[in-house]
């Protein structure tokens, strides 16, 4: 017993020392590493896995600068091998590989005009300078809508400060200029307004006096000129007898009415061409024929100093002059015998 007992344990050190001395030889020659395989593609061999999951994992947990976020998408496969000693180790390259599997997210600051983007730059700061200078020392009417807007892109694509300012400089000449013209077509259609107001005014400060009466109304010239063919006559452009006083003066000349009134008709009435209408009350009605521009409206009431229109020459007219009618319940009457 004692004997095969020592037998076996002579035979098992026979045999671990010949294990050590393969083992040994194996350590001399061989040694153990990782095979790391990416999406079943060889990366290469690494010592340390440890250490490359840590280096990994704090480049994909650093968002420093524009990036948002980093996705690993592929997760790298490690095998343990024994290799020869001589074989390159390539923990870096490995790393760089794996790293360069991930698809980074990154956070830019886009400048809009009017939701329009125009420019992306890296720091809101930069965002922020870029619309205080648009801003500053812009005329406060001018419309200038400017924003700043976070974006998500996996593109890093942005412009340089510099670069930045140039563009939304030149839009905001842009703006200032197309202001400036806006702003001139306003006043020049502001001045014609006013001319066309001062015109008016003219006429409602003219001196008015009552040169005869009908029906207990004081009347007024409408307009000064030269009679040109008087109540009742004929003339060749007229079959019938004449139903009015025409007096002629110069295209564009301001009429005024007779009498304070209501406009009862202003438009185109046939041969008398553009014609006004004023009802005077007690049955009084003047008619304003030919007229070159009317001013006035239907229902507007109208005092002596009221432009109510010009004279022309619209309808049946061979000059410019004014056709003046008189009715009083209907029946013509002849203006001479009050006005002139
Ligand atoms: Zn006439």
């Amino acid at each position: 017993m004692k004997y095969y007992t020592k037998e076996v344990t002579k035979a098992l050190k026979t045999v671990s020392v010949g294990a050590m001395i393969i083992v040994a030889v194996v350590l001399v020659k061989y040694k153990p590493a990782y095979a790391v395989t990416l999406a079943d593609e060889e990366l290469g061999y690494i010592e340390d896995k440890d250490k490359l999951e840590l280096k990994v994992k704090n480049y994909r947990e650093d968002t420093s600068g524009n990036v948002a976020f980093k996705e690993q998408m592929l997760v790298p496969e490690y095998s343990l091998k024994l290799i020869n000693r001589n074989k390159k180790m390539q923990d870096k390259e490995v790393q760089l590989a794996i790293e360069d599997s991930m698809i980074t997210t990154y956070r830019i600051y886009a400048v809009t005009v009017d939701g329009n983007v125009q420019t992306t730059v890296s720091t809101e700061e930069q965002a922020k300078s870029i619309v205080d200078s648009m801003k500053s020392g812009l005329d406060e009417n001018i419309p200038l809508n400017v924003g700043i807007v976070e974006q998500y892109t996996k593109e890093f694509s942005t412009q340089s400060e510099e670069e930045a300012f140039q563009i939304l400089d030149t839009i905001k000449v842009a703006k200032v200029e197309e202001y400036k013209e806006a702003e001139r077509v306003r006043q020049e259609e502001e001045r014609k307004r006013q001319e066309e107001e001062a015109r008016k005014k003219i006429i409602s400060n003219k001196t008015v006096t009552s040169v005869g009466t009908i029906a207990g109304i004081g009347l007024v010239r409408p307009i000064n000129g030269k009679i040109t063919s008087r109540f009742g006559s004929r003339s060749s452009i007229r079959s019938s007898s004449h139903t009015g006083l025409d007096i002629a003066t110069s295209l564009g000349t301001p009429i005024t009415p007779i009498a304070t009134g209501t406009v009862k008709f202003a438009g185109w009435k046939g041969s008398y061409g553009n014609l006004v209408i004023i009802n005077h009350g007690n049955g009084i009605e003047s008619y304003y024929a030919h007229c070159n521009e009317i001013y006035v409206a239907v229902g507007q009431a109208v005092d002596v100093r009221t432009a109510i229109s010009t004279v022309g020459s619209t309808g049946n007219s061979t000059g410019p002059h004014l056709h003046l009618e008189i009715r009083q319940n209907g029946t013509i009457l002849n203006p001479e015998n009050y006005l002139y």
